[in-house]
């Protein structure tokens, strides 16, 4: 059987996936695997806050997909031959167990991203993967039917198949491009909401669950979300937030992240329970102030700044408060309104959206449809999950559903 050279650009989790699914695949296949920092999977090293949160407990492909804000789609099909509970028994006879916790996302038992990382790498070691780091590439061309992999140290490579998986860098951006594909421009996903208002960030630290949200931007529908919501030092955050930023992403970077926040404080209470219980307040305890007697489950903090933030004095009681202040609280806990001017940074995960247009790709094997013999997997495509373990899932199946096809 003739040996077939593979070169596999990117040491992610798509790369690392992609080169150990090759190897395994296709025993003929020589996989070399080009990695241009130190240290391979410096992402899956810092993801989850170190714990790694390897994937999401959705074990049904149609309802994975509406996690993806850009790339759903696509994933229909490839989510129905490797999803999630095919990450779990993928990493599991390799004897990595996974856990699941209480919203859905699965970190490894052992709480440690090293211990993904040693799986992967004692897996391309065993099956004879060459990983090469410190191996930046600089560009690639074609060859015949094959290609020349130029590393920006001058060596020169030849191969027969590449697989690209480098991420969201410019640099792949650019060798993608070079061999004929389109790149929808990157711009930031998962980020933090800025709220200009000092006294909303005095509150840093208080967080309610759940809100509804709604943000409207210039120039597009509005964008609705519930969720827990985390009021920070430079304004909100939390998964709701996190929700509306990625389908919010391209929206809010054209309009430079200005937009109006509604907020929901009470969703799970109608508007007229909601009169009702304030109102009751009036009867029943008719001497007490407002800001310090609340009848709704708030943190005492919130609730006081939402009373002022209704106009309403520190001292006022239930007893003399006029209609048109009750309609402005009812107001402020139902729908109030936020402006947002700017975006955070989100620590624990942050992606980008933009990438390879996904026109571009075979989803059943994920090779160029504009360059025969190059794959493409992980975040280089136009491809993003919320926040969940829904970002690591799309590259672990692009990168193995490569993989299947590459030594073919
Ligand atoms: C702080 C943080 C935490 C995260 N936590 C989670 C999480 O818990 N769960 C989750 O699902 N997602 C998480 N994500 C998102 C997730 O890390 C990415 O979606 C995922 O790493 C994408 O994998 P990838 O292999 O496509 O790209 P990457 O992981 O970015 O890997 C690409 C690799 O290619 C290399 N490379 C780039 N250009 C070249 C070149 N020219 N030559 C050679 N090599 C090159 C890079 O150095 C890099 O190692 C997190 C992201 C961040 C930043």
């Amino acid at each position: 059987m003739k040996t077939l050279n593979v070169v596999v650009i990117g040491g992610g989790a798509a790369g690392f996936f992609g080169a150990i699914a090759t190897a395994e695949a296709h025993p003929q296949a020589r996989v070399v695997l080009l990695e241009a920092a130190t240290d391979p999977l410096a992402k899956v090293r810092i993801s989850g806050g170190g714990r790694c949160n390897v994937t999401h407990h959705c074990f049904d492909p149609a309802l994975l997909v509406p996690h993806y804000p850009r790339g759903g789609k696509a994933l229909r099909g490839a989510f129905s031959r490797f999803q999630p509970r095919d990450t779990v028994a993928w990493f599991e006879t390799r004897g990595v167990k996974l856990k699941v916790e209480a919203d859905g996302r699965m970190f490894p038992v052992t709480d440690d991203s090293e211990t993904i990382i040693n799986c992967l790498e004692g897996e391309a070691r065993r099956l004879g993967v060459r990983v090469r780091s410190r191996a930046a590439v600089q560009s690639v061309q074609r060859q015949g039917v094959g290609f020349t992999v130029h590393l920006r140290a001058g060596e020169v490579l030849e191969c027969d198949r590449i697989l690209l998986a480098t991420g969201s860098s410019l640099q792949g951006h650019r060798i993608a491009a070079a061999l004929g594909h389109t790149i929808e421009s990157p711009v930031p996903s998962l980020f933090t909401f800025t709220v200009p208002d000092g006294a909303l960030r005095a509150l840093a630290g208080v967080a309610v669950e759940p809100v509804d949200l709604k943000l409207t931007v210039v120039g597009g529908k509005p964008l609705i979300q519930s969720g827990p919501l985390l009021i920070t030092h430079w304004g909100l955050s939390g998964p709701a937030v996190l929700k509306l930023s990625a389908w919010g992403a391209r929206l809010l970077h054209d309009q430079r992240y200005r937009g109006e926040l509604t907020i929901n404080w009470l969703p799970d209470m109608s508007l007229e329970a909601l009169r009702e219980a304030l109102q009751l307040m009036r009867q029943q305890t008719p001497k007490r102030a407002i800001a310090t007697s609340s009848p709704v489950d708030l943190p005492r903090r919130l609730w006081r700044y939402l009373v002022a933030r209704a106009d309403l004095a520190e001292t006022l009681t239930w007893a003399n408060l006029p209609k048109a202040g009750l309609n402005r609280l009812v107001t402020e806990l139902h729908q109030g309104h936020y402006a947002l001017q700017g975006k955070g940074a989100f620590k624990d995960e942050f992606v980008t959206c933009g990438g390879v247009k996904l026109e571009e790709v075979d989803f059943k094997t994920l090779q160029s449809r504009r360059c025969p013999g190059l794959f493409l997997a992980g975040e280089i495509l136009d491809i993003d999950g919320v926040t969940g373990g829904f970002n690591f899932q799309s590259a672990w199946t692009t990168g193995w559903l490569a993989g299947q096809s590459l030594g073919t």
